[in-house]
């Protein structure tokens, strides 16, 4: 049986007396959350997130790491970087990376690989944009996402990370996919793993995101493939994630 997972990300919002208002506002709260929560904060705030969070039944993480060691990369974090802040998780290939940020298949894949490395949880993002979906190739884009992933660092690997099927076009956007929609999506993604090998596939926690909110909620965790979701703009409001978390 997965435990399902919700995880925040904040993308690039927040400031210190924001997130401890947030963050408290959510502590407070956890006592009927039965799934597992995390929030994935911008680096500057991850120090402040283990202050606050520490001991406590969220974890937290990073949005981002580089796939390199070390060296000379300007602006870039390490996995070892994260794990000086005790992060469990880190969201790799999120569709805003691969879009403004230009990141690769094969770049994707070697962040993932460098996260798990490291020994952190990888949550790795893949889905497809409106046209992809309209033009019916939305299993090939995805299938083509994992791929690069599995060829890097094979399926096995997949054990210890975390899926998200976030459809481009409903992240941040107020357009959710249907619960039969994704649950579709979830469901060939398991199938698909399941061919390589049933028991990572049968215990892999694959996350729905994309304007997922507490209206919503119930009804796409209620799918049977469907582990919890990433959650972007309802996660910078205490009730509102504490309401997606108890949904799950
Ligand atoms: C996301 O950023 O991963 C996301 C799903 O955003 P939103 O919930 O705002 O659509």
């Amino acid at each position: 049986m997965r435990r399902k997972l919700v995880a925040g990300n904040w993308k690039m919002h927040g400031s210190l007396s924001e997130n401890e208002t947030l963050l408290r506002g959510v502590l407070a709260g956890m006592a009927d959350v039965k799934a597992a929560v995390a929030v994935c904060v911008p680096f500057p705030y991850l120090h402040q997130a283990r202050h606050l969070l520490a001991g406590g039944p969220i974890a937290w993480g990073a949005q981002n790491l580089s796939q390199h060691a070390k060296g000379a990369y300007t602006g870039e974090v390490s996995a070892a970087m994260l794990n000086d802040f005790s992060c469990r998780y880190v969201i790799v290939g999120h569709s805003e990376r691969r879009a403004l940020y230009g990141e690769s298949d094969e770049v994707v894949a070697e962040k993932f690989a460098a996260a798990l490395a490291a020994g952190l949880t990888p949550i790795l993002c893949v889905g497809e944009t409106l046209e992809e979906r309209e033009t019916g190739v939305t299993e090939q884009v995805v299938a083509r996402q994992l791929d690069a992933v599995i060829g890097r660092s094979g399926i096995a690997a997949l054990a210890a990370s975390v899926l998200a099927y976030e459809p481009v076009w409903a992240i941040g956007t107020g357009r959710t996919a249907t619960p039969q929609q994704a649950q579709d999506v979830h469901a060939f993604i398991r199938a698909k793993l399941r061919a390589l090998d049933a028991e990572v596939a049968d215990g892999l926690i694959i996350q729905y995101g994309g304007s997922v909110k507490a209206g919503n909620a119930a009804e796409l965790f209620g799918q049977p493939d469907i582990d919890g979701g990433l959650i972007g703009g309802a996660s910078l409001n205490a009730d509102e994630f504490l309401a997606i978390c108890r949904a799950a």
